[in-house]
């Protein structure tokens, strides 16, 4: 048994050219997530969202000459909408990090009883940098399990590597009973247009690109099985909590 549910954590407002290579200045507003799995192993949590330290005080992290600005309201923050579905936070066993950007694991501190996988040498490169603010991961009480490649995670889901956007990115492949495959991406596409165009900015362009390759293969060219992680377009034709896919 999997079901997925995806929750909403707030929006981000920021240029496109944060998103492709050819964008340009003009503002985008878009979604941030996560997916709650109920598993027959557990519940897991894919990404922990932005912090609501953002919805009073939207340039808490990089403050006010930032391009991007996050758009929150109090019922984004992940552990009310875990609430909203009846699970509290340590509820979750296991919660999977994409990668440690501030918009995907801001409340990884939230979850004191989970164990976080997250691919090792992600975990190495984020320590210490001012672009994966420590405060929202590296917390003491928090338990991490490094993983090295594609690593089961519960039955019918597993973790598989989509490096580019950062060193050590993983992406949550997802096996639903009815539904079949869908692959819960992280940035490694922010939008569909991205997968459509095999184009995407990255701090690592030629890894970037072989990860959407890698992902387009594992939903044998099925656009609609990725859940990308940024899409305004493609959140709203998604099902969201309380629905789910199955
Ligand atoms: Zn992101």
């Amino acid at each position: 048994m999997v079901e997925l549910t995806l929750l909403r954590t707030g929006l981000i407002d920021l240029p496109r050219s944060t998103f492709f290579p050819d964008g340009g200045p003009e503002i985008h507003r878009i979604p941030v997530w996560s997916g709650l799995l109920r598993t027959s192993e557990g519940l897991v949590l894919f990404d922990t969202g932005l912090h609501p330290v953002h919805v009073d005080r939207p340039d808490a992290t990089y403050g006010a000459q930032s391009t991007v600005t996050p758009v929150m309201a109090r019922d984004d923050a992940i552990v009310a909408r875990l609430a909203s579905v009846g699970v509290r936070p340590d509820d979750v066993a296991i919660v999977v990090n994409s990668h440690l950007h501030f918009d995907h694991a801001g409340n990884n501190g939230a979850f004191p009883r989970a164990t976080f996988i997250v691919q090792g040498e992600h975990l190495a490169y984020a320590k210490g940098k001012p672009n994966f603010p420590g405060v929202y991961w590296d917390i003491p009480e928090l338990t991490y399990l490094p993983v090295t490649g594609r690593s089961r995670v519960a039955r019918g889901v597993e973790v598989v590597p989509t490096p580019g956007h950062a060193p050590g990115h993983q992406s949550l492949v997802v096996d639903l009973p009815h539904a079949g495959r869908v692959v819960l991406c992280g940035d490694a596409a922010f939008t569909r247009e991205n997968l459509e165009r095999g184009a995407i900015r990255a701090q690592d362009e030629a890894a970037a690109k072989e990860s959407l390759a890698l992902i387009r293969s594992l939903v044998d060219d099925d656009l609609d099985r990725v859940f990308t992680s940024h899409d305004a377009a493609s959140w709203a034709r998604w099902r969201h909590a309380p629905e789910t896919y199955l």
